[in-house]
């Protein structure tokens, strides 16, 4: 199957209306949506196919609800992806459930791993007629006399080189983006914190959708996801990270997972070894996201800490505003695409910033949690109103980048 789909870097073409680096969520989902619309689309990665990265995976409904609109949900639930009906919010020894409304289309949140999920966008993206192409770097951006960027220089694994011209190149690689480095894309808005986290997955865990557990200076994860698993996180403060995880990670992940949800942790430690994953922590960011010819979205041009689970969620709903300011065609648009990005993200970055400072008691932390939660239905309500395309290509393209 994998060989089946496999597009070989020997059949990149001299010339596409938008090349996009990075074939994850930000990535593949505009890749998707500008090929649905009709533009020529090439998507790269330097990495392989059907691949897991450094990442929980909790979708909140806005991802939810774009994966509904776009067609994708389906094959989500189709991958064994445990359907999440509530969030319980546990305060030291209170705690508060949320059910999960159904509404917007949607009567669950799903939280897929990213093989699954990443997989499911690149295969809606090819489907639709992007090319993707895998083990292939960005090396250089073509830009004439410094000015407008009019391509790429790509390299594959064997070294072979190859110039590809695009009227757009969108950076969809991640918050240490190269296409961001290349462009000298500035970050105008930095957090002030940064969270370190632990996580990894277990079988025969008993979690009614999505557990958050809080105590001072710990905060922890319950996340259902594919194969009857469930991924179990663990966050302490960044300055934290090497002193408690330096020697026994393992040790230290129950320890602390005992500390702040020691229900939790018994289960974990009846259901034996899983291997842990690590992310030290990194301040969040927004990055200037568009100039002549180019673009960045997703963690590639505005980042925030991982503790409130909100990246990938964001990664879609940008996605879709990216692929519609470049189907409008104008470099104002694209203006316009950072504009709203930002407008709609200001709420989460600073609730999610002052999370991860861990500079809050369990009433502070609630307030925050509350704070965030408008957010989220602010965000969900944007997304049905204000957004044009329905991901399905219905709409009409009128674009300049449309194929000649
Ligand atoms: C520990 C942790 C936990 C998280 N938990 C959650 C969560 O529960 N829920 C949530 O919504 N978000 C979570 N996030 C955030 C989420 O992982 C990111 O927001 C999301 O991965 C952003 O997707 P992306 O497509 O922008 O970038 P990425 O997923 O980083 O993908 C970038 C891609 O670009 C490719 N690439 C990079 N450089 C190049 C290059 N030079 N040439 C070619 N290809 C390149 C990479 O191979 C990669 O495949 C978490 C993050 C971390 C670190």
């Amino acid at each position: 199957m994998r060989a089946e789909i496999a597009m070989h870097s020997s059949e990149i073409a001299p010339r596409y209306d938008v090349v996009v680096i990075g074939a994850r969520c930000a990535g593949a989902a505009t890749a998707m949506l500008l090929a649905r619309a009709g533009h020529r689309v090439l998507v790269v990665d330097r990495g392989r196919y059907g691949t897991d990265t450094l990442s929980t995976h909790a979708l909140m409904r806005g991802a939810v609800v774009q994966l509904h609109r776009w067609g994708v949900l389906p094959a989500v639930i189709a991958a064994g992806t445990t359907p999440v009906r509530q969030a319980t919010f546990f305060y030291g020894n209170e705690s508060v459930s949320v059910p999960i409304a159904p509404r917007d289309g949607i009567d669950a949140l799903y939280a897929p791993r990213r093989h699954v999920l990443d997989r499911l966008l690149v295969d809606a993206a090819r489907a639709a007629g992007a090319d993707v192409v895998y083990g292939v770097r960005i090396k250089e951006l073509q830009r004439p006399d410094g000015g407008r960027v009019t391509g790429v220089v790509l390299e594959d694994e064997a070294g072979d080189v190859h110039g590809v011209a695009a009227r757009v190149v969108v950076g969809a690689d991640g918050m240490r983006s190269a296409v961001a480095g290349l462009v000298g894309a500035e970050a105008y808005r930095v957090g002030q914190h940064a969270s370190a986290t632990m996580y990894g997955h277990w079988s025969d865990l008993d979690a009614d959708g999505y557990g958050w557990y809080f105590m001072p200076g710990i905060s922890g994860g319950a996340i259902p996801t594919n194969d009857s698993q469930v991924c179990v996180s663990i966050s302490v403060p960044g300055a934290d990270f090497t002193r408690l995880f330096a020697h026994r990670p393992d040790y230290a992940f129950r320890e602390l997972l005992s500390q702040v949800a020691p229900e939790l942790a018994e289960q974990v430690a009846r259901a034996g070894h899983a291997r842990l994953h690590g992310f030290a922590g990194q301040p969040g960011f927004f990055r200037r996201s568009h100039g002549p010819g180019w673009a960045l979205v997703g963690d590639a041009g505005y980042f925030k800490d991982p503790l409130t689970a909100h990246g990938i969620t964001d990664a879609l709903r940008d996605a879709e505003l990216l692929a519609n300011a470049i189907g409008e065609g104008s470099d104002g648009a694209l203006a316009d695409y950072q504009e709203q990005r930002d407008s709609s993200s200001l709420d989460v970055f600073e609730s999610t910033d002052a999370i991860a400072s861990f500079n809050w008691d369990l009433i502070s932390v609630r307030a925050l949690h509350e704070r965030l939660a408008k957010a989220m239905s602010r965000e969900v309500k944007a997304l049905l109103a204000g957004q044009k395309a329905d991901g399905k290509g219905q709409r009409e393209v009128t674009s300049p980048l449309a194929p000649q």
